[in-house]
């Protein structure tokens, strides 16, 4: 059985807790293998799949353009690497990002055909949990967190609709990426790290 390398990008935010979730499900699943945290380019040579955790989105997007990391990260993607991003992730994934975004001068990985808008619940104190239903992951509701979360605004192209709350889109895919605007690091159910992982399995490396 080939040994599974999974990486975190670890420049900012939730690191530590994506590392965990992953470790955990590897075990559950049964799979040998380790979670890096990447830090610098040569880090994401030997991984299988790359998660790109919540944060704050302008940080983690200056640490990327001081590592040279975004171009790396965009070359994989095209070869098929297997990405989630969360929260502040997923910011970075778009294409395009509303005016806050633009404002802050953010730039975009663009590998979602989507348009992102940032804390489109609110402030902090709008930080909320609920039961979402993710039709990928079967009829169990997901608890999903949401800290000062983005929400998208529309996909277009080869980019779908992964996971919708109300009438917002808080999940988008096209093949090997997906984005999520919730945390699903910080609750206990492993399903999306399980997809996940699932996906890089697949991937050949
Ligand atoms: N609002 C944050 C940002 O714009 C994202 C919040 C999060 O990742 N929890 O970067």
């Amino acid at each position: 059985m080939k040994k599974l390398k999974i990486g975190v990008l670890a420049l900012q935010g939730a690191v530590s807790e994506h590392i965990e979730a992953l470790e955990r499900t590897m075990k559950k699943l049964g799979l040998k293998g380790k979670v890096l945290a990447v830090r610098k380019t040569e880090d994401l040579n030997e991984i299988s799949g790359l998660v790109i955790p919540g944060g704050e989105s302008t940080t983690i997007n200056r640490l990327m353009l001081e590592t040279k990391i975004s171009e790396k990260i965009i070359e994989l993607a095209g070869q098929g690497l297997p990405i989630l991003a969360t929260c502040a992730g997923a910011i970075l994934l778009a294409k395009e990002g509303d005016e806050q975004i633009k404002k802050t001068g953010t730039i975009l990985l663009g590998l979602l055909e989507m348009k992102i808008l940032r804390n489109a619940f609110g402030r902090q104190v709008n930080s909320f949990e609920t039961e979402i239903k993710i039709p990928e992951l079967g009829k169990r509701p997901f608890r999903a967190v949401f800290i000062r979360a983005p929400a998208v605004e529309k996909v277009w192209g080869e980019t779908k609709v992964w996971a919708k709350y109300k009438n917002k889109i808080i999940g988008a895919k096209k093949g090997n990426v997906l984005a999520l605007t919730f945390h699903p690091e910080l609750t206990s159910d492993l399903r999306i790290h399980e997809y996940f992982i699932k996906m890089a399995v697949d991937f050949p490396r």
